[in-house]
């Protein structure tokens, strides 16, 4: 790796190696590796991502830091701590476990920190604040690595928790990447751009997940030029939890069999009437056909038009009718 000179990057790197040394190799860390064996993560992997622990105590990374010659002033910019009123300064991170985020060098420019508790009063995780170098509405976990995976994988594939791209990596997929917690920017849409146009979107498979691929399928869409697959898991499953359950060969199966952006829509479409009601069916089918009369392609329609006939159970060929009247409709 070439050599950095910006104090900010010198000092997140500093307190990755920290804190991934406390994590792997004190006694201060115990905690956080029993943590991390109950999320499975292996010695091998906590190498990998460089995952660390920020100890208890509210100033060691402090202390190391001075210890190295860095400055309080450039110590505060960096957003690793937090000061008290009398000016005193603390460790913002503390008692969790630590997923460096890195820029598209893979240099640390900021973390995320899980807590270890299941104490609801703290926030599952933390992050970093705004700092000049960290924006995260730039920063997607696990980037640089994965746009070199993504030249031989032919995708990028993108997922809602950092938990989430390590369970697929060790299940195979090197090509993943995730947000920091909040919905996807325009700024990403554009860095995947330049990798990539294949992209498969596997949020989790709760109700809140299925809605955030909704907004970014859409975002995808707006932009233009992506080929675009949508992964929905079963039983509200995020995918490292479906990894857990299930294994790496079938998670794999689900990402093969992810679905179109049409196939997405007609089949939440689906869920939002009541099919066995006649009215509802109707209003169903109506609202599915005028959908597929959006599609650019002629061929696509009729691939959909086809599908959704034998489905319903009902003639493709007044289906076809109404297509094609909503087809003049729009041109
Ligand atoms: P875990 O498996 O550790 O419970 P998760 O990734 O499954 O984590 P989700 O609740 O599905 O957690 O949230 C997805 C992502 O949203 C997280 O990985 C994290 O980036 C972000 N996130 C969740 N809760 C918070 C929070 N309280 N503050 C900031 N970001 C959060
Ligand atoms: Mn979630
Ligand atoms: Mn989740
Ligand atoms: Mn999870």
């Amino acid at each position: 790796k070439a050599k950095y000179s910006n104090v900010l990057i010198k000092i997140n790197e500093a307190a990755a190696d920290f804190y991934h040394r406390v994590l792997a190799s004190t006694n201060a860390g115990k905690r956080g590796l029993d943590y991390a064996q109950e999320r499975d993560l292996s010695a091998d992997i906590i190498d990998h991502f460089r995952i660390g622990y920020a100890p208890k105590q509210n100033n060691l990374l402090l202390t190391y830091l001075r210890g190295h010659h860095y400055q309080d002033k450039d110590l505060l910019d960096s957003g690793l701590f937090v000061q008290s009123k009398a000016g005193e300064m603390f460790d913002r991170f503390r008692d969790r476990l630590m997923f460096p985020l890195t820029n598209e060098g893979d240099y640390v420019i900021g973390f995320s920190g899980r807590r270890l508790t299941k104490d609801k009063t703290e926030a599952k995780y933390i992050n970093s604040p705004e700092t000049k170098l960290f924006e995260k509405s730039k920063v997607l976990f696990h980037f640089a690595e994965a746009k070199k995976a993504a030249r031989s994988e032919g995708h990028l594939i993108l997922y809602e928790g950092y938990l989430d791209v390590i369970a697929a990596y060790k299940a195979g997929v090197k090509s993943g990447i995730a947000s920091m917690g909040t919905s996807l920017t325009d700024q990403q849409v554009y860095m995947l751009r330049r990798i990539t146009n294949n992209i498969i979107i596997n949020y989790d498979g709760d109700e809140a997940g299925i809605h955030a691929e909704e907004r970014a399928a859409k975002m995808f869409a707006q932009t233009g030029g992506f080929n675009l697959g949508i992964v929905v898991l079963p039983e509200k499953l995020d995918p490292d939890d479906y990894v857990k359950k299930y294994g790496s060969a079938k998670y794999l199966d689900e990402v093969k069999g992810a679905l179109t952006p049409t196939d997405f829509f007609l089949k939440r479409l689906t869920q939002k009437y009541n099919l066995d009601n006649d009215r509802e069916k109707l209003a169903y089918l109506d609202e599915a056909i005028r959908a597929i009369a959006q599609l650019p392609n002629p061929v696509e329609q009729d691939l959909y038009l086809d599908k959704v006939a034998r489905e319903q159970n009902v003639a493709r060929d007044s289906l076809k009718v109404n297509l094609l009247r909503y087809r003049r409709q729009n041109n």
